[in-house]
């Protein structure tokens, strides 16, 4: 059906009272979708009410009813999406909706956590039938994939934004966190860190790679895969764990301080070779690999005795585990040991891809 937006934007309106009790009252009363055609109700109906695998009660009541298992305990993260910040605004919504339930997902892989369910918070500038098929179809791809159920959310008119909260399982007290490090332990890291940083580089103009490296690049950026089976067959065996979102030292920092030990990276074992490959040059590489955001690969400690369990599974999982360095005394100390044998702190750290 074609209408003036202004039409639109007024035909569905509707008439909130302005929720107080933790809900941010919209700007003006009227922001929330609505009726006639088609209604907030229809979209969810549409588009976000599918059939789920272990949920008692879905999308449609107030709140969904979810049974975990007893010995378990919930893991539950969350993670936004803002246009212009997190994402192009004409980014293939498939592509949109895949990350932001893969994101989420990767914070309870890097526990250790069996993904469950997933709550979605959508702010729509506008209603976008075919954006939001799409997205829906990206989305419940990556649920599909995961054995994740969508029990819920919230429809509303705004800035496009999008927020996911998921809830996983893990046996009580073992969850992989970030405080279990100890000096000797090795580090770990999954996957090819720095592919998601070239291609962003890519989309940014910054840089330019031949067309195959390049589409590769892009869809490490915009397809990443939660390690989710990596993280269930690390319990009992990484001390410490968590995704690499904001680069691989940033992040390392955070197991560094709540562990309370410091790291020595060693730059002859850093996985350059796929962004050599790719058409990086060795100092491009470096800062990819080692500052790069959006990987979402595992980055992991292991005793050594580890070495072996973990040649295994990444045979068995047909995912490369390449250690990086090892875990140290001195508190709060990051430092590479250079190819020629010195140690010195890194020259990147996370957020600061192209300095
Ligand atoms: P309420 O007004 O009681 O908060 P809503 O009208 O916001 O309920 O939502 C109706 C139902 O649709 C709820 O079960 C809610 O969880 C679900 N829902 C709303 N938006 C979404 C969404 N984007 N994805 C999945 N479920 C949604
Ligand atoms: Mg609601």
């Amino acid at each position: 059906m074609h209408t003036r937006p202004t039409d639109r934007m007024q035909g569905r309106m509707k008439r909130h009272p302005a929720k107080v009790c933790g809900k941010l009252t919209p700007a003006h009363p009227t922001d929330h979708l609505a009726p006639p055609m088609p209604s907030e109700f229809e979209l969810i109906r549409r588009y976000f009410n599918r059939p789920c695998a272990h949920t008692d009660l879905s999308v449609g009541d107030d709140a969904a009813l979810v049974r975990p298992a007893s010995g378990i305990q919930l893991a539950i993260s969350t993670d936004m999406l803002i246009a212009g910040t997190h994402f192009f605004p004409d980014t293939d919504p498939c592509d949109l909706g895949w990350k932001a339930l893969a994101v989420n997902l990767s914070d309870l892989a890097a526990m250790g956590a069996q993904a469950r369910w997933a709550v979605l918070g959508l702010a729509l500038p506008d209603v976008d039938e075919p954006w939001l098929s799409r997205f829906a179809d990206g989305l419940f791809h990556c649920a599909d994939q995961y054995g994740v159920d969508l029990v819920g959310g919230d429809t509303t008119r705004g800035p496009l934004a999008i927020g996911v909260t998921i809830f996983g399982e893990v046996p009580n007290g073992s969850a992989i966190r970030r405080d279990g490090a100890h000096p000797g332990d090795e580090i770990w890291i999954s996957g090819h860190p720095g592919l998601a940083a070239l291609g962003l580089a890519c989309l940014q103009q910054r840089i330019t790679l031949p067309t195959a490296a390049r589409t590769r690049c892009i869809h490490a950026l915009q397809h990443p895969e939660p390690r989710l089976a990596l993280g269930l067959a690390l319990r009992g065996v990484a001390s410490a764990m968590l995704d690499v979102s904001d680069g691989l030292i940033g992040d390392l920092n955070h197991i560094l301080e709540r562990s309370g030990c410091g790291a020595e990276i060693d730059a002859t074992l850093l996985p350059l070779a796929p962004l050599l490959a790719a058409g990086a040059d060795e100092p491009l590489a470096r800062r990819c690999l080692l500052a790069g955001g959006d990987d979402y690969e595992l980055l992991f400690s292991a005793p050594p005795s580890m070495q072996t369990t973990l040649a295994a599974l990444s045979t068995q999982l047909q995912l490369p585990l390449t250690r990086i360095g090892h875990i140290t005394e001195h508190r709060g100390q990051l430092l590479l040991r250079e190819v020629d044998g010195r140690l010195l702190p890194p020259l990147v750290s996370g957020y600061d891809h192209f300095a």
